[in-house]
């Protein structure tokens, strides 16, 4: 069987098999691995039916385990940003069992997709989970790790395989048991990614497309912020609450419906701030069309600019950057060979996203590094391929 090809997806499957062994004394039987994602641009849109256009990283939340012959399910988790315990035993759902979310956050993650998992009956499992996905940097840990999770059971029980279905239960999880109540970008780039290549998700049709993004003469690189603020936590569920306001008031069933044009003629029924929310979703909808145009055709210095106008537009209308954010994305733009740079995934802290010319490398990192008043962290990617099954000798 051909094992990983990528170095550290390997590397982390030893790590996963070694810590198996010394918690249950055993070999894992099955493993498996999702990634994490970056998303380039298109953000806040997938909760309004838009587009958006991520791609899966080489870093992965692996699986490995074995069944087990009671109806008891045993997770431990390596991520020492995890909170204890780090080990936690819960039954099998099914006969009238149905499992609930509760402490420690981090098994909800596990739980939601054991409950809402299509086929069955599953057997008990004991398991072991290892991540290279920083935890709440705006990678997508948590879809990582619920995608990853579908991916075990699926060798643990066979279902269907249908890669919509899979990524659709895995948001549920998200939802009901993590109660995040995301769009459905982080899941189904883990499921879909692929070597090589950006993927343009319609989150109105769940349409995806592929988009080449392979050029030796550019690289993506991620700057984690080390930030993460906590506000009150009711950040992201006034935003959608906000979308949906203005779409109400455009009489649409969502900003993907709704043009500019559209929204200067209800500019006087909406509060300011929830037409500047409307404002970035259709612009930033717009920006992603044009961007995949731009990106087939390697015109990387439009998608940079179009970057930036995305990061501004977050940061001004929709407001969800933060200083560092800003202080990140202008440090990158003060290098000629950067096409663009942006905050990506939710805001408030976590990671820029930025595209320059290989040879700049080491020029944009000592220049971020110099520039930014925190300690920053960096990571460049090719697009990954998304969640396998790995077969353990
Ligand atoms: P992000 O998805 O951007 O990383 P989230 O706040 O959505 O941030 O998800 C992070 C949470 O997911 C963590 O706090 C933890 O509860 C859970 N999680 C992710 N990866 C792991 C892991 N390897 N082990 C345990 N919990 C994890
Ligand atoms: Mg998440």
């Amino acid at each position: 069987m051909e094992g990983p090809r990528d170095p550290d997806l390997g590397s982390l499957l030893a790590a996963a098999r070694g810590s198996y062994r010394r918690t249950f004394g055993a070999d894992p039987k099955i493993a498996a691995s999702a990634p994490g994602r970056v998303n380039l641009i298109g953000e806040h849109t997938d909760y309004n039916q838009g587009f958006v256009l991520p791609m899966a990283l080489r870093m992965y939340t692996v699986i490995v385990g074995s069944p087990r012959e009671d109806k008891i399910i045993s997770i431990v988790t390596t991520a020492e940003e995890a909170e204890d315990p780090k080990k936690v035993q819960f039954p099998v759902p099914g006969e009238g069992l149905v499992l609930k979310p509760g402490e420690p956050r981090w098994a909800n993650y596990v739980k939601g997709v054991v409950q809402h998992y299509k086929a069955g009956p599953l057997p008990g499992f004991n398991a072991v989970i290892t991540s290279s996905v920083p935890l709440g940097a705006g990678l997508s840990s948590s879809a990582s790790l619920e995608v990853a999770t579908y991916t075990f059971l699926q060798q643990l029980c066979p279902d269907d395989r249908d890669p919509v279905a899979k990524a659709l239960v895995c948001q549920k999880a998200e939802h009901t048991f993590a109660m995040m109540p995301c769009g459905i970008m982080d899941q189904f780039i883990s499921v879909m990614g692929t070597e090589g290549h950006a993927l343009l998700l319609d989150c109105r049709s769940l349409e995806t497309c592929l988009v080449p993004l392979a050029d030796p003469n550019v690289l993506v690189l991620i700057t984690n912020s080390n930030v993460r603020h906590t506000l009150t936590g009711s950040e992201y569920p006034t935003r959608r609450h906000q979308c949906e306001e203005a779409a109400k008031v455009l009489g649409k069933p969502s900003l993907r419906e709704a043009t500019m044009t559209d929204l200067e003629k209800v500019k006087g029924l909406l509060s300011e701030e929830v037409y500047r929310r409307a404002r970035h979703v259709i612009g930033e909808i717009e920006r992603t069309t044009r961007a995949v145009e731009a990106l087939k055709s390697r015109d990387y210095q439009t998608f940079g600019q179009l970057m930036v106008e995305s990061h501004n537009s977050l940061r001004d209308d929709y407001e969800v950057s933060c200083p560092e954010l800003d202080e990140l994305v202008s440090a990158a733009m003060e290098i000629p060979e950067v096409y663009g740079s942006r905050m990506t995934g939710g805001g408030f802290g976590g990671c820029t996203v930025t595209l320059l010319e290989s040879g700049a490398a080491e020029k944009v990192l000592r220049h971020i590094k110099e520039k930014y008043s925190g300690k920053a962290t960096f990571y460049f990617s090719t697009p990954s391929g998304g969640a396998k099954a790995h077969p353990l000798p």
